[in-house]
Order: structure tokens, then sequence, then C-alpha cells
């Protein structure tokens, strides 16, 4: 399997540190507020690219963070006057259902920043004593100039941002020794949350808290790290000076960034007003049809939102539906069973449309070109499989096009979803592991149901769950 490397600007064999396993890391949201399709746009294709390499066969070790201590954050709780980690308990909850709708599966863990203070402290404590910190009156700032390879992901000229970065210095920064120096923990104000620190009471920086997660829980040299391409600088490239001369290590082999998804042809983001929330969208259409819509662009090229889109994806996604309708209408109606010899030669055929499909997410997980192979096979099914067929081959071609679409986390075969039994059989395993005070199970049983879009309340009737 090729990858794009940003470090590298190159398509390269993706070769795990382990062999048969993968470590990866994709930065999550700041949860002050409902996720936008903006942040979707990672989840899909990130979750798509788990998907393949479990396919492959590789153990995926897929951490994903909530940043949960951040300026909005702290802005939206003294607006609603609100502690800080209502605001983020309330965001993570609604961003968890968002995700289970789309079909995003949970990580493997989800890190919580302010669960991870003490790492952090520690990170930075390192850094002071290697002489790559500095503390300023409580604050701790990271000096760039000390990592001869600062810049090396986003390949940017870094004199020319330095001067460039002098006019661009925020009040209070004064104290910097060069401009590209980063907080890595800083004093808190008056009704911050803060936390104990040798240098001053407060809070770490954004760029510090992926850094140690990372570390705690992939260690200190990862295969892939991953989020969108705002993130390459200085996001990015501040994870990797921090990782890089704290550990002295390589930090991840391979940084895979999308490319942003856009409205009227400018950058959907919060800040510019213009986003729909993953929940407006549901509202209106299925999400499969926004998992669709997003796979079906290269996740390096810029994706245009409209409502023309949406409405093509929406019919196009359909047709593999149909597809999948008439395979199972002619498994229960025809009457010849086994498979003719005519049939068996033609089952080789659709061979093809696997391979097709593999070569296209091998190659920088080219989901487009991966649909298209799904749609030779609809055509393909839509040609061979009629009344004159039998239950078996009508079985098998329904079976491969559920199964390539559900590589992509596509669901296509609509009466497959959960039954009921089974759901009530997981909340009642949930309820004994509670009972046995394993919680860690009971969360586990939680968050495997969400992923199939079973949302749980606890009510004092006991359990709820509704479908997502
Ligand atoms: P944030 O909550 O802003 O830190 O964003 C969470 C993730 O969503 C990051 O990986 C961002 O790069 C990504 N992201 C935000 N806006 C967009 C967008 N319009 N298109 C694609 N990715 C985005
Ligand atoms: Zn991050």
């Amino acid at each position: 399997m090729k990858l794009y490397n940003t470090l590298t600007k190159k398509k390269e064999d993706f070769i795990p540190i382990k062999e048969g396993e993968v470590s990866m890391y994709v930065c999550g949201p700041t949860v002050y507020n409902l996720i936008h399709i903006g942040n979707a746009r990672p989840m899909i294709v990130f979750d798509s690219a788990r998907r393949y390499m479990e396919y492959k066969g590789y153990k995926v070790n897929f951490v994903s963070n909530f940043t949960d201590v951040d300026d909005k954050i702290i802005a939206k709780a003294l607006e609603e006057g609100v502690p800080a980690e209502e605001v983020s308990q309330r965001y993570i909850a609604e961003c968890k259902k968002d995700m289970a709708a789309m079909n995003v599966r949970p990580a493997t863990v989800h890190p919580l920043a302010t669960q991870e203070i003490p790492g952090m402290i520690e990170m930075i404590q390192t850094l002071i004593d290697k002489g790559f910190a500095y503390d300023v009156n409580g604050t701790v700032y990271f000096r760039t100039r000390k990592f001869d390879e600062y810049g090396k992901l986003s390949h940017k000229n870094l004199d020319d941002l330095r001067t460039g970065g002098r006019s661009l210095l925020v009040s209070g920064e004064d104290q910097k020794d060069d401009p590209l120096d980063f907080v890595l923990w800083k004093p808190k104000k008056e009704g911050e949350p803060a936390w104990k620190a040798p240098w001053s009471e407060g809070r770490p920086g954004w760029h510090i808290e992926c850094s140690e997660m990372s570390k705690k829980y992939l260690g200190e040299e990862i295969d892939i790290h991953a989020g969108g391409e705002d993130l390459i600088f200085p996001h990015h490239e501040n994870e990797i000076a921090q990782s890089e001369c704290c550990n002295g290590k390589t930090f991840a082999r391979y940084w895979m960034h999308n490319a942003f998804l856009n409205i009227d042809n400018r950058k959907m983001s919060k800040s510019l007003g213009n986003f729909f929330t993953v929940r407006e969208i549901g509202e209106k259409y299925d999400l499969q049809v926004l998992r669709f819509f997003m796979l079906s662009a290269h996740y390096r090229s810029p994706l245009n939102f409209s409502a023309d889109i949406m409405e093509s994806s929406k019919s196009a996604l359909n047709r593999i539906v149909t597809a999948v309708d008439n395979c199972k209408h002619v498994i229960e109606t025809v009457a010849i069973e086994e498979l003719t010899a005519n049939e068996g030669e033609k089952l080789q055929e659709i061979k093809e449309y696997r391979s097709k499909f593999e070569e296209a997410m091998d190659d920088d997980l080219n989901t487009a070109d991966a649909i298209s192979a799904i749609f030779e096979l609809v055509k393909f099914s839509n040609t061979e499989v009629s009344e004159k067929s039998s239950k078996a081959f009508a079985e098998a071609v329904k079976e491969e096009i559920v199964s390539l679409s559900d590589i992509l986390g596509l669901l296509v075969d609509r009466r497959a979803e959960t039954l009921d039994s089974e759901i009530e059989d997981l909340i009642a395993q949930r309820q004994a592991a509670r009972k046995a005070r394993d919680f860690a199970r009971a969360d586990e049983i939680r968050d495997e149901l969400l992923a199939k879009g079973i949302v749980l309340e606890d009510t004092r009737e006991g359990v709820k769950w509704k479908r997502a």
C-alpha cells in the first residue's frame, strides 16, 4: 500500500514499525460546539483508512483525542455561566453521537487533554532540562532555533517566517526569544481551569497535548499521524519539534493530511460562519449520504459542498442500495438453489472489481476510484442478476457489493442493521458489567453500541435506547 507522506511530499510504500500492526494518531476536534461537516471530513477519511488497513490484516491501534481545554471552550463556558468541563463533556457526547450516525467507529482510545496533564508537565520539564524550552515568568516557550529540523513538515522557509512573525507578535508574547517560539505552558487568567506546575498554576499549550497523548497511548515513535491540512503548520510542525527533542526519536513516519471541505469555493469554518453542522445535514439526509459524498473525492483534493452535490450523492448511493435490494428480491423468490456452471464462470469475472477496488485503495486511499469499482460491480449485478439466476449467484453478487461497501464504512444492506434483540442483549451485558463494577467493559459496550448507531440513555426507569 502506498501513502502520500506530507513530510517527503511523495507517495511511499507503507511499511509499519511492527509487522502487521499500525499505530495511528488523528488530531480530534476542540469540543465547544456541535461539529461541522468540515470536521467530519478527517473523521470519515481516516476511519475509512483504518477500515481498509484492518481489511488488509493489520491490527490498527487508532487514537484520536478530544481537545477539552481551550480558549474557545472557556469563552463558551463563561457565556453560559457553567464550568468549562460541562461544555466540553456535552460536546464530546454530541460528537460521539454524530460519529456513530456517520458510521465512524470509536477510536481504540479517545484521550482527553485534561486527563493527561501530568504527562504533559513531565514532557515540558524534560524539554527545559535538555535546553529546548525556557520559562519566562510562568510561561514556558519552546526554543525553535534549537531544533535544526524545524520546518521539515511544512517545508517552510523559516527566515521568512521569522521576519514576518515579528510584527505578528501578540501582546504579552514579546518576552519570547524568537517569534517562532511557541507556548508549552501558560499561567492561568482569572476564572480559567488550571493545574499546578513547577512554572505557574496554568494550563498546557495546544501542541503539547497531542505530543503527550500520542506518546502515552502509542509510544514514542508511531506509524501515522493525521489531520486536516490546516494542522500542518504550526500544530504538527510543533508536535514534531516537541516530541523529537524530548524523546530523541522520529515522532511519526507518515504524515497524512486531508484537504478542506469548501462551501461556495471558500473553506468551511466556524470563524467564517459558513458552515453546516453534521446535525443539520442529518435532519435532511441519511448521514450515509454525507459519508458517500466525502469518499467520492480523493482525500487530498479540495471538496466543494452544495445542495446539488448532496442530491447526486444521494441518488448514487441509492443505486448501490437498489442493486443490493434487487439481489435480495431474487434470493427470496427464485427456485434454483445451486450455482450453474455458467454462473460459476461469471463469478470469476467479479474478482476483477475487487482487484480494481484494492488497487485504488492501495494507491494512497483513492476512495473515488474504489467507489467506481463498486459501481462497475453494481452494473454487473443489474445486468446479470435476474429472476433466471440461482439463489447462490444472487447471494454471491450481493455479498460482494456489501463487503466492498463495508470496507468504506458504507452500509448498503439496509436490513442487515443491528437487530433489536442484539441491542437488548448488549445492554443486558453492560448492566451486568456495571453491577460487577467493571466500568471499563461497560463503557466499551456503550461505545460498541454507539458504533452501531445506538445511543443509550440512563433514565430512572432503566436504560433506554434509540437509533442515532
Ligand atoms: P478543529 O476542531 O478546528 O481543531 O478541527 C478538527 C479537525 O477538523 C482538524 O483535523 C481540522 O483540520 C479539520 N477541519 C476543520 N475544518 C475543516 C474543513 N472545512 N475541511 C476539512 N477538514 C477540516
Ligand atoms: Zn493534534
